[in-house]
């Protein structure tokens, strides 16, 4: 990169040590290339103006054009504020400031013009707006229309002046000095076949751009550049990974295998899970370490299929695991896969944190001399105690809940690393899965078995609470199973206790011994006492089980036909939907009742709807990255992978998916990017990796 762009950023016009010192802690711009790589998230029309009288309440935001007539500082001391009244031809409206007085007062000048904008916010019958955006038109100066680059401060920025359009000042000095630097970091050919403009181009108009045309074709230019680099680099570790990871070759398809699918399977496979095993299989005998992510709905079979491939690897004479986040959860798949191997010659042992340590050190034993065929278990798995004779393939359940490193640690317990299956029950956005999955293969079983009913969910409001009541009676009597839901969130951890105990009360007031039984479970429990209420509701005992949300992952009672959620308004939507997908797994109708009071926010009342209306789990995953935005749903943790400039994955999905095409294209093209027209793209590759070290190894 030129020199020039690299200059510390104190040396701009405009900005200093002490400026400079703010950029760096406040946006992370150390260079004149920072800077320009700072991009404005919303430009304003300038040729657009309200009249006055035409405010409405629905408008989000107004520009107004019109002539300060009075400013006045209000109120005492701590409650001080800044009126000032601006009009036009056909009205006034105040303006109001409560912070920052000091800052705004000597920019405001009584007679003179101003472009407002803000929100405006009705009071009465008069209209004000708080903390306007102001710029002072200077009356020798026709007003220049075009659009103005608004981007994003915060008070340490602004009290250094740098407000937005203190930013925008800076960077109109840069710009002129740029001319001629800026590189080009595509191919030719990717640029004409995207129709993109050029780079150097590109950021001129991001933050001088002559009309929406021209902000449109910089945003799409960028962000394509930002996708690409993004999908190139997970496209080329996955390259690596293949390259480097050989795979134990599962050459047959074998006797258990076959035992299982013609003599006990107690029904058939959907289409969904027979395509599934099949790309399974192609990894298995391709020579390649098996990386593959399989998505499915909750109680879409994803454990049938988990066992068929550990069917495969035992066949081939290797040793299999299978971890699961809790040790319900483990004991579970224990009891389902033992059922299953009854009549096939198959050693399986369960391995959790409580398993006894006379008992354990057999099942070391039994591992090392390979007489163990499948160890079922808890994160007491991956430690390093635990060594396996041939390790082949390990499937790893909910796959969320398990850290890279955790997953990282699974694939060491072999020379050659095992075959790697993630479950998750908890459907991922498309765009999200290319990024965080980009280096892993996708299966995704995207049908139910048959029979299987919708789960009918309805909303009701707390108001309805005894005719909810009424209805569980009901079906407790046909012998159905209940859960009643309280959220727990860590901040009011007190208050949503004590709304589950008051819950409790007045549930076992209602549901009275002997006639009915009520478990309870929450996180303050011991956890043997927590493992046998849930043990008398699993087995039948108990009818109506009133729990936290530590039920939430994969426990599998069929009886269980009503999920009843409290407060459904503080739960998230993936949230919501795994619940509901307790219940749906037997042959009757399930109910999922989603409780609330009346104060709700436009979003919850979006979520409450979006569940009321699918059960499609992927179709709720894309409402919720809408929602609540890429980082809240994978967790800030991964989130460095989603600290996108640009390019924003709830909106840009088909970008993202030509984007991802085209480094896929190119990797199988020239697949160490060699070609004379590729060495831009090269040497920008480099340059990522160089400076985000962490993303050398994503998963
Ligand atoms: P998941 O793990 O995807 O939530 P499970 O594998 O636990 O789902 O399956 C849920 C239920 O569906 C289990 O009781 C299982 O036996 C049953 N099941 C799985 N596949 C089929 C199928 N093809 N036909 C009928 N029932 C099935
Ligand atoms: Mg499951």
């Amino acid at each position: 990169m030129n020199n020039l762009l690299l200059t510390p950023i104190e040396y701009l016009k405009g900005v200093g040590p002490k400026r400079a010192d703010t950029l760096k802690q406040e946006a992370g711009i150390y260079t004149y290339w920072d800077l320009l790589n700072f991009f404005p998230f919303r430009y304003i029309d300038r040729s657009k103006f309200i009249l006055i009288e035409s405010i409405t309440e629905t408008d989000n935001a107004v520009q107004i054009n019109g002539r300060i007539k009075s400013i006045q500082e209000v109120g005492a001391k701590r409650a001080k504020r800044l009126v000032a009244i601006i009009e036009d031809s056909t009205g006034q409206i105040e303006l109001v400031w409560f912070k920052g007085i000091k800052w705004v007062k000597p920019t405001l000048q009584i007679g003179a013009k101003y472009i407002v904008f803000g929100k405006p916010t009705k009071f009465g019958r008069k209209y004000n707006i708080a903390h306007p955006d102001l710029e002072k038109v200077e009356s020798n100066k026709p007003l220049i229309g075009g659009l103005q680059p608004v981007y994003h401060s915060g008070d340490k920025l602004s009290n250094k002046g740098l407000n937005s359009k203190g930013l925008e000042n800076i960077i109109k000095n840069l710009l002129p000095q740029i001319e001629g630097l800026i590189q080009e970091n595509l191919s030719p050919e990717l640029l004409s076949k995207f129709n993109l403009i050029s780079k150097a181009k590109a950021l001129l108009q991001v933050h001088k751009p002559l009309d929406f045309y021209e902000v449109r074709s910089a945003q799409m230019r960028l962000k394509f550049e930002e996708l690409f680099f993004l999908q190139l680099l997970l496209v080329k570790q996955k390259q690596i990974a293949q390259r480097k990871s050989r795979g134990h070759v599962f050459k047959v398809v074998g006797d258990l295998f076959n035992a299982f699918y013609n003599e006990h399977l107690p029904f058939e496979l959907t289409g969904a899970q027979k395509k599934v095993l099949k790309e399974i299989r192609g990894d298995l005998r391709s020579g390649i370490q098996m990386n593959r992510l399989l998505q499915g709905d909750v109680g879409s079979g994803k454990t049938l299929v988990a066992f068929f491939t550990l069917l495969m690897a035992i066949d081939n004479g290797f040793q299999t695991a299978l971890m699961a986040p809790t040790e319900i959860l483990a004991k579970q798949h224990f009891q389902t896969i033992k059922e299953f191997v009854e009549k096939l010659p198959i050693e399986v042992s369960l391995l959790t944190g409580s398993t006894k340590v006379a008992e354990r050190r057999i099942i070391h034993e039994r591992l090392e001399n390979g007489a163990l065929h499948l160890l079922i278990g808890t994160h007491a798995l991956i430690e390093d105690k635990v060594k396996f004779k041939n390790l082949g393939l390990s499937v790893i359940d909910e796959q969320h809940r398990f850290g890279v490193a955790q997953r990282a640690k699974l694939w060491r317990k072999n020379k050659i690393p095992p075959h790697i299956l993630v479950m998750t029950a908890t459907p991922i956005p498309r765009t999200l899965a290319m990024t965080f999955y980009g280096d892993l293969d996708v299966s995704v079983i995207d049908e139910l078995p048959p029979g299987r009913k919708q789960v009918v969910t309805q909303h009701r409001f707390d108001s309805a609470r005894l005719t909810v009541f009424g209805f569980i009676e009901q079906e407790i009597k046909k012998g159905g199973q209940v859960y009643i839901v309280y959220p727990l969130i860590q901040e009011s951890e007190k208050l949503d206790y004590k709304d589950l105990m008051d819950g409790y009360e007045s549930i076992t007031r209602r549901f009275p011994k002997p006639a009915y039984q009520v478990s309870i479970v929450h996180g303050k429990m011991k956890p043997a006492d927590k493992e046998m209420e849930m043990q008398r509701f699993v087995s039948g005992i108990s009818q109506i089980m009133v729990a936290t949300t530590v039920i939430e992952v994969g426990v599998n009672i069929p009886n269980a036909s009503i999920m009843v959620i409290e407060s459904a308004e503080k739960f998230g939507l993936s949230q919501l939907h795994q619940l509901r997908g307790r219940v749906g797994r037997g042959a009757d109708q399930s109910y999922c009742i989603l409780m609330t009071s009346y104060k709700l926010t436009e979003d919850a009342k979006k979520r409450l709807d979006t569940m009321v209306r699918t059960n499609d789990g992927f179709e709720i995953a894309e409402v919720d990255l809408k929602l609540r935005g890429p980082g809240d749903i994978m967790g800030t943790q991964q989130s460095g992978l989603l600290d996108l400039k640009i390019a924003d994955l709830a909106k840009d999905g088909q970008l993202l998916q030509y984007a991802r095409n085209a480094a896929f294209d190119l990797v199988s093209e020239d697949p160490d990017l060699k070609n004379p027209e590729n060495v831009r793209i090269r040497q920008e590759l480099v340059n990522i990796v160089r400076n985000r070290p962490n993303w050398s190894r994503i998963s």
